[in-house]
Parts: C-alpha cells; structure tokens; sequence
C-alpha cells in the first residue's frame, strides 16, 4: 500500500508528490526491484550490504569512514554503487549530516527533511534557496552559486574546507556540497585532490576529506552562472 512509510505513518509518496525525499516504503520496494534487476549478481550483494548497512543505523546514519572500514573487498566499488543509489529515480540512500557527513536510509530520511506539504505530504531537505513549499526561488539559488564561485576566483585551489569555513554564517555542510557539485557538473568549477586516499568518485566529502578537495575553474565562464 503506498504513502505509508516503515513505521505505519504517512509518508512522502511517488505517486501522490510532485516532489519530494521519497519515505513510501512500497515506492521504495518496487524502484528497488527495478534497479536490482539491472545489477549484477556480485552488484547487487555489494548492494544489499550497503542498504542493510545504513537501514540498521536507522535515522542515524552512517558515517562515511564507517562504511568505508566496514566495506572489506567491496570498498573499490562503493562509491559508484552508493552514487547509482542516490541518483536512481527513486533515492534509497542521502547523504546528510551537518557536523559529519552520514549516509541515511530513505526509510529514515523523514527526520533528516522539513515538511514542505501537509496533502500531499512532501518533504524535503532544508536549503536556504527553497521557499517553504520547497520550490527552489531562483535569486536564493543564484546568490548560492556566485557565493562560492566568487571564493573560487579570488583563490583558486580553495578547499573545500575552506570554503565551508568562509560561508559558515550562511551554508552548511549539505548547502556547500550541493552547490559545489552542481558547479562541477556544469563545468564551472574543477576538483583537484591533493591526496589519492579520496576518491574522485565520491559526491560527497567528509570532514577530513574536506581539506584535501582543491576548487578551480571550470570550462564554462563564471559570468554564464
Ligand atoms: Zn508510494
């Protein structure tokens, strides 16, 4: 039955939200059948493990190093998996946390997000730029962007750390990361890492990582964004 999450209370469902961070337990089962069949055997052990895994430390999440020293044989091949997990059309697993960076559960995703809408009940992540039905306000957005794009001009190979230091009155840690991921996708900015133990894969960097992720222009012009 859809739009009831694992708990037996109302959940943030596909078929009943525009949008949203899906907690529907059956939208959650059937995108997981589906994406499963697409796996490999091997694949889809690697990727039971990982769900099982975060499932378990319920709304708590798991910490990235965490996962990464319990991963064993299969670390080389998390951070595709956990990337395919989060960008399936239905996420099973976010990454969250603001004093450390945690992979969560989308059955648990509820007590990380801020009701946006009560029918249908949507929910979503706080983010400064999203208006409170959640709909992303384009100048908020804007001001985000050249935010961090104006760090990165006036110091090139800025890290990600300091980044986050320099915004901290105003972004947090899931604010900056999303940004600076949208402004590599576009091609505003480029990542160097000043140390191969972090792996370029990963959309998401924790607090020591941080330090070792280098910001600098992209291909696209800064005066585009
Ligand atoms: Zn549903």
């Amino acid at each position: 039955m859809h739009g009831i999450n694992f708990d037996n209370s109302a959940a943030c469902c596909k078929e009943m939200a525009p949008h949203g961070l899906v907690d529907c337990v059956a939208c959650l089962d059937e995108a997981w059948a589906s994406f499963s069949d697409t796996l490999d055997p091997e694949s889809r052990m690697d990727a039971t493990w990982l769900l099982d895994a975060v499932r378990q430390a319920r709304d708590t999440g798991v910490r990235k190093s965490d996962l990464l020293a319990s991963a064993g044989p299969r670390v080389s091949r998390l951070p595709f998996l956990v990337n395919q997990l989060i960008e399936a059309e239905v996420a099973q697993v976010y990454w969250t946390g603001y004093d450390s960076l945690v992979l969560v559960s989308a059955h648990h995703v509820a007590k990380w997000s801020v009701v946006v809408s009560k029918n249908p009940l949507i929910n979503e992540f706080p983010r400064r730029w999203l208006d409170i039905q959640g709909t992303k306000v384009a100048d908020f957005w804007q001001a985000a962007l050249r935010a961090v794009m104006g760090l990165v001009i006036f110091r090139p190979g800025i890290t990600q750390a300091e980044i986050r230091w320099r915004l901290r009155s105003v972004y947090d840690r899931q604010e900056v990361n999303e940004i600076v991921h949208f402004l590599q996708t576009e091609g505003y900015l480029e990542m160097r890492l000043g140390d191969t133990s972090v792996g370029t894969e990963w959309a998401a960097f924790d607090e020591e990582e941080e330090s070792k992720v280098y910001w600098f222009m992209g291909t696209k012009h800064w005066y585009q964004v």
